[in-house]
């Protein structure tokens, strides 16, 4: 069963220009961070959401959340459009899906204690007396690994250690009891040695409250271990989703062959051949024509710079971008 449904989203972001720019050229520019991007999350998946910095896919969790508008397209959850909901219909959106924000550090108020950060979100939405809510926030702290939770509940964060931090963020994000989550780059500011325990909480909690997760990562060996299906973004466009197997043994794009080829192998034995994809990473303020990814992509051809591919169905449920499929 679908959980969400983005259809055509655009998220166009206006270029802020100096009074002399402005003066030359007239004309609006936008950083086309999303650009006519749909997918599907199913019901208790974990679909991963990967890509170059650039991409567009942190825009994309945030959209999914409704913590941005969309310029254009739409975002079914449960059925109803959430880019179009407004008052109490969009307040009680805002309890079942919930964002976590990359860096715990500048995501938690340093002037607030962690038992104020998870409660605050009770708070606004209303629900419980301040005793109620105490109660709900040391079931909290306990289930994201805080215990005693008492011990936890008047520290600041500076009196965290940086797991600790992302449990916290956990918290919050789960005390409204969503049904569905984005989590941005999770374990990306933490040591390696709390990493596997920070996955592992996100793989219980998912399970133990039947949460459907959005994993964004540049991390694709992480994204291995937690994620069903994995969807790839190149400079604003969805370029592949497909099955997490498929995807690292299989990948049929040359953009993710390339993203797949750079994963270190633990096995030194084992040599890989890297199809690290020449150049930068253009800019999204003037995408190149056809298929973005031309200019880096070892195996294009003359249709490449001026037909954009679309994401089509490459058999067993996998979809691609790319002239080499499809047809
Ligand atoms: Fe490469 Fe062409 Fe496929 Fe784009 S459409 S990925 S340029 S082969």
């Amino acid at each position: 069963m679908k959980l969400l449904e983005v259809k055509n989203v655009k998220k166009y972001f206006p270029v802020q220009k100096g009074f002399i720019e402005q003066l030359i050229t007239k004309e609006k520019e936008y950083v086309k961070a999303v650009d006519d991007v749909s997918f599907d999350i199913i019901k208790g998946e974990v679909l991963g959401l990967a890509g170059e910095s650039g991409s567009g896919k942190t825009t994309m969790g945030r959209l999914c959340v409704r913590l941005i508008d969309p310029t254009e397209g739409s975002i079914n959850f449960d059925g109803k459009d959430i880019a179009a909901l407004t008052g109490d219909e969009l307040r009680r959106i805002r309890q079942k899906v919930q964002f976590t924000f990359q860096d715990p550090s500048s995501s938690l108020n340093p002037r607030l204690s962690i038992g104020d950060a998870i409660s605050d979100a009770l708070k606004f939405q209303d629900i419980g007396t301040p005793e109620e809510r105490k109660d709900a926030t040391i079931e909290v702290l306990e289930k994201v690994g805080l215990s005693p939770a008492y011990t936890f509940y008047d520290r600041r964060p500076h009196q965290l250690s940086g797991g600790q931090k992302q449990r916290v963020v956990f918290g919050r994000a789960i005390i409204l009891n969503p049904e569905f989550v984005v989590t941005d780059e999770p374990v990306a500011m933490v040591d390696v040695s709390i990493k596997a325990q920070l996955l592992e909480l996100m793989l219980d909690l998912k399970r133990d409250l039947d949460l459907t997760y959005l994993f964004i990562s540049h991390d694709l060996a992480t994204a291995r271990h937690v994620c069903d299906r994995i969807a790839i973004m190149y400079l604003g466009k969805l370029i592949e989703i497909a099955d997490r197997n498929q995807i690292y043994e299989d990948p049929l794009h040359p953009y993710t062959e390339g993203l797949m080829s750079a994963i270190p192998v633990p096995d030194p034995k084992i040599r890989k051949t890297e199809k690290i994809p020449r150049g930068e990473i253009p800019s999204p303020i003037n995408p190149p024509s056809g298929c973005r990814f031309h200019p880096r992509c070892p195996k294009a051809f003359d249709r490449c710079s001026v037909e954009e591919p679309l994401l089509k169905d490459a058999e067993n449920g996998r979809h691609v971008a790319c002239h080499l499929y499809g047809n």
